[in-house]
């Protein structure tokens, strides 16, 4: 062990971990790239400036979780808490919406910092995928979102997640409802900070975790009493369009999410295993944000997957994923002559797209034939002096346990056709 560890609530993914890691990444991605949506990267800092107005000043992210700082050159900056206000920067700033090609259809997949007191399904530094369509307001879009999150998640054989769907209403409607819920919170038995948000963020407050406040709520005003007639029917359209896709939601009247920017339709997955950090995502229309930054009307809705929680979610479920063995061959050089001639197998088996490995550091047999196991690899390739002075190796297939001699200048060619037919026997 070094003298250093990993910082606090933060942690490293290794192999073979990291493989099913990645592949969530993929499976949550692949819904995605089948739909539209075009890969987008930005920066993991930007102006602190962007978050505090786009995600809104009374949120916890801004007000207590970010990790800003000033750089030597007197730049205010932040590493990046979320993803959906770096994305629209990205895109308005690249005037992407603008080539007259709307919605524009982005995903992304990357970390994000928070300053969180650490625990399990709660971390320092974590990883999203997410999806934004920026520049339409149409309630098929959000059901689209919705279900491709949906069937990320079954792609990967979770069961155990529910679908909480809420409108937070727009600008007509909501703040009505806000001064409805204003005069509601204010009767109540609440500390000072709680009371503070209520003139700042009081649909916040619906939010709030402790079980002594959620007692005090029943009976709070919904906002769902309060829709304008424009966003019912909106709110309509998107349940009707999930429940006709076989897409099972729960109304969840109290479903106000963390971030100031969100508008109409908002949501949230949640998964019964993972105890109190349930939500392995979230997301919403935010047709506001795009002004909030100074863009042009923009109506817009994203969400964003946590990659850390979907990965509990499975270890919750006992899923396991079907992974491909990393290496396909494994070289196991006997002596000098032997770690020439394999060592040029083997590259040239990697050039034809064969996982391949070879046996470093000049291990005998029985040592070599211990990491051949380890990698997983169906087909073991083995040399020593007198196979090569024969024109041959040994060619050992590792799950029949059976063994051939084959020409040393066929043995690429034998072990494509051997693992072509592997690949179409387990289709
Ligand atoms: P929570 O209510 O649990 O704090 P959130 O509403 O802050 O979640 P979002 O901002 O909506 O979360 O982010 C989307 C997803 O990213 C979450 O559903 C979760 O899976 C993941 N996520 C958010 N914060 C963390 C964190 N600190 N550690 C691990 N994953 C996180
Ligand atoms: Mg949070």
């Amino acid at each position: 062990m070094s003298t250093f560890k990993a910082p606090k609530g933060t942690y490293d993914l290794l192999p073979p971990d990291s493989a099913s890691y990645l592949a969530v990444r993929e499976a949550i991605a692949a819904p995605l790239r089948n739909s539209g949506y075009g890969y987008v990267e930005t920066p993991g800092f930007e102006n602190v400036e962007l978050f505090s107005r786009g995600v809104g000043e009374s949120t916890d992210i801004v007000t207590k979780e970010m990790y800003a700082f000033t750089t030597r050159g007197g730049d205010r900056l932040a590493l990046r808490p979320e993803g959906t206000a770096s994305v629209l920067r990205a895109a308005l700033e690249a005037n992407l919406h603008k080539a007259g090609n709307l919605p524009v259809k982005l995903w992304y997949s990357g970390s994000y910092y928070r300053y969180e007191r650490p625990q399990k399904g709660r971390y320092r530094h974590f990883s999203q995928v997410g999806a934004e369509a920026i520049g339409a307001e149409d309630p098929a879009l959000d059901a689209e979102l919705i279900i491709l999150a949906d069937q990320a998640y079954r792609s990967l054989g979770l069961k155990e997640f529910r679908i909480l769907l809420n409108s937070l209403g727009d600008k007509e409607c909501r703040p009505v409802y806000r001064a409805a819920l204003q005069d509601f919170l204010r009767g109540l038995d609440l500390d000072e900070e709680t009371r503070r948000r209520i003139d700042i963020n009081p649909l916040r407050v619906l939010d709030d975790k402790r079980d002594d406040v959620q007692k005090q709520l029943v009976g709070a005003p919904m906002l769902r009493d309060y829709l304008c007639d424009a966003c019912k029917a909106y709110h309509e359209q998107v349940r009707e369009l999930l429940t006709t896709e076989g897409v099972a939601y729960e109304d969840d009247p109290k479903l106000v999410r963390g971030l100031d920017y969100y508008t109409r339709t908002t949501f949230e997955f949640v998964h019964d295993g993972l105890g109190s950090q349930s939500a392995v995502g979230g997301g919403g229309r935010y047709d506001g944000l795009s002004e909030m930054i100074g863009g042009p009307a923009l109506p817009s809705v994203g969400w964003a997957l946590g990659v850390d929680r979907t990965v509990l979610a499975l270890e919750a479920e006992g899923v396991t994923l079907d992974l491909p063995p990393a290496t396909s061959v494994f070289a196991v050089p006997l002596g000098e002559e032997a770690r020439r001639v394999l060592f040029a197998k083997v590259t040239e088996l990697r050039r034809a797209g064969v996982a391949a490995d070879f046996s470093y550091g000049g291990k005998g047999l029985k040592g070599a034939m211990k990491n051949a196991n380890r990698s997983g690899a169906r087909f073991t390739v083995v040399a020593g002096e007198r196979d090569l002075a024969e024109g041959v190796v040994q060619l050992k297939d590792m799950e029949s346990g059976e063994q051939e001699a084959v020409a040393v200048e066929s043995v690429v060619d034998v072990l494509k056709g051997k693992l072509d037919t592997q690949a179409r026997t387990a289709q």
